[in-house]
Formats: structure tokens, C-alpha cells, sequence
């Protein structure tokens, strides 16, 4: 590998600057501090922490880099200091839209109106604790491309993007929600897919990868789908543990899938089936206020939870 030290002095000279790394959850007051003071500094160690119930993304960090010859070659992240969030920016996506109505309950409900009621109220919910910002995909029912819902959650800079869905089965049986994050099968095609854009556009954040070896552009898209994914999964345990204090749950609740609109490789992202349309009994519940009420508390808890859990910036 002789492009390897390369990579690393890349992989920490853009990286090291943008991400900050988890206290343990006693230690934050509340997150309002969060995003206000970022370290221009080298990166402090991890701070791992164990959990019983909880994975903790896991990052990996590069010790100080002692050779500075590449430094002027490679692209550089805005410093530190110049990156302050006010609120942690939501998108909200409401599946399908216009022309594409999804799923099709028994007694006539359609996905896309489902799904945009739930985003709306969502929204309202999140904007109503005063802590987060809200980004929705389409605010009305018009057709919206699954590219160009993710590339309205990077353009916002989405710290998350939450994909809502209502799904169908031809067991007439099956009910429950599920929550969904990308594969790695996707993810990995993905990598390559960003790698050959990577000239035209940037791929990751404001990372410029222009006119970079192939081998450093793999490295770094590589490092930022998997921290991506750490937090996205992150996400994902914590949104179906609060939904299923309430909600009745699909086995097997979180899941895999290759879903489009979750391959924001920088925008930590999950997929909500809110239940089963093709399910009588859960059609006319997904259509009721009270049930709406309580997955939406839920998600706006489980969003609540993440942010104070896991003090992050990319
Ligand atoms: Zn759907």
C-alpha cells in the first residue's frame, strides 16, 4: 500500500477539524451547548462508552501526522472554529407523492397522504420544542425523486433524515412498524458511485475530493459511510425502543435495505414503516389522531434522545 500514509494524513486532515467525539450522556447539561464550540485542535481520545442496551458509534482517529509535505495537496474542511449550528437540522421525508401514491389500504387510504399527514405533524412537534430545525422533502402531493429527496437533505445539511413509509403485505395479517437502515451491500455500491462523481460535485459534506487519487477519495467516502452508518443506527435503536413502548412492532424490527432515499452517505438516515396498511385494523388506526399523536411523540422523543446521547458535527 504505498499510497497508505497518504490516506491517513487525508483521512485526518479533513476529518479531524469537523468531528467531535461523544461524552458520556451524564456529562451533557443539554444541547444547546452542543454545537457551539468545536475543538480546532487534534482529536481528544475516544471516549468509549459501554452500554447495555446501546452500540456507541465507534470512531477511529488518526494520531497527529508528523509529515506535512502533502498538506498543500490535499483538500481542506473549514476550520473548526467557522462551524457553529444553532439546532440540529431534522429532515423529514414523506414517502411517495403525486403520481405515486405507495401502499393502498383495504379501505382506500393511500401511502402518500399518510405519510405527509405524519411528516406535517411531525414537524410541527419537533419545531414546537424550539430545539430543532425542520427541512421537509415535499410539503404538499406532488411527485418528488428518491436523488432528489437526499439531495434536499444534504443541501440543508441534515443532521438526520428520518423517511417516513406505510407498508403493505399480501398476508393480510401482518401488522406491526419497522425501522430501516441502509445495507452495507448498498452502501459499498454507493462508495464507488461517489468515488466517480467525486470530480464533478462534492460527495461528502464540503470536502473537495477533486483531482485526488482514487485511493484517497476511496478512503475518505469510505470513513464517512461508516461513521454515517454508526450513527444512523444509533438512531435507529433508540427510535424502536420509544416506538415500541407504544406501538405495536414488526419482529425483527430494525432492519436492512437498499433503499435510495437512506444513501446520503454523509446525512445519518433511517426509514420508518409506520405500520401496514394492507392490515385493516391498522389502516383505520394509522388514520386515527390519537395514534398519530403517539408515534409522533415518540420520534420527536427518540430525536430528543440522539441529540443529548451523542454530541456530534459532520
Ligand atoms: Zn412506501
Amino acid at each position: 500500500m504505498k499510497n497508505l500514509s497518504k490516506i491517513f494524513i487525508a483521512i485526518f486532515l479533513i476529518f479531524s477539524p469537523i468531528v467531535t467525539f461523544s461524552e458520556p450522556a451524564s456529562l451533557t447539561k443539554n444541547y444547546k451547548n452542543k454545537f457551539e464550540i468545536l475543538q480546532p485542535t487534534a482529536p481528544k481520545s475516544v471516549v468509549k462508552k459501554q452500554s447495555e442496551t446501546l452500540a456507541e458509534p465507534q470512531f477511529q482517529t488518526q494520531k497527529t501526522p508528523t509529515i506535512s509535505a502533502l498538506q498543500n495537496s490535499i483538500p481542506k474542511a473549514k476550520p473548526a472554529s467557522m462551524i457553529i449550528k444553532e439546532k440540529p437540522v431534522i429532515v423529514i421525508d414523506a414517502g411517495h407523492g403525486g403520481q405515486d401514491p405507495g401502499a393502498l389500504g383495504k379501505n382506500g387510504t393511500r401511502e402518500k397522504d399518510i405519510t405527509l399527514r405524519y411528516a406535517t405533524e411531525l414537524k410541527r412537534a419537533l419545531e414546537n420544542t424550539g430545539k430543532f430545525r425542520v427541512v421537509l422533502t415535499r410539503t404538499e402531493d406532488v411527485f418528488v425523486p428518491l436523488n432528489a429527496r437526499v439531495a434536499r437533505a444534504r443541501r440543508a445539511k441534515g443532521d438526520i433524515l428520518i423517511s417516513l413509509h406505510a407498508d403493505s403485505h399480501p398476508n393480510s395479517e401482518t401488522k406491526g412498524f419497522s425501522v430501516y437502515t441502509l445495507s452495507e451491500e448498498r452502501g459499498e455500491r454507493e462508495v464507488k458511485k461517489l468515488i466517480e462523481k467525486s470530480d464533478q460535485e462534492k460527495v461528502i459534506g464540503d470536502v473537495d475530493l477533486k483531482g485526488q487519487d482514487n485511493d484517497v477519495k476511496a478512503a475518505i467516502i469510505d470513513l464517512a459511510k461508516n461513521e454515517t452508518k454508526n450513527f444512523s443506527e444509533s438512531f435507529s435503536f433508540i427510535l424502536a425502543r420509544n416506538l415500541g413502548k407504544t406501538v405495536q412492532p414488526l419482529q425483527n424490527t430494525r432492519r436492512e435495505a437498499g433503499f435510495a432515499v437512506l444513501t446520503g452517505l454523509d446525512v445519518p438516515s433511517v426509514l420508518i414503516e409506520l405500520g401496514y396498511l394492507s392490515n385493516e385494523e391498522e389502516e383505520e388506526l394509522l388514520k386515527s389522531k390519537q395514534h398519530r399523536e403517539k408515534i409522533v411523540n415518540a420520534i420527536k422523543d427518540a430525536i430528543d434522545e440522539y441529540f443529548i446521547r451523542y454530541k456530534y458535527m459532520i
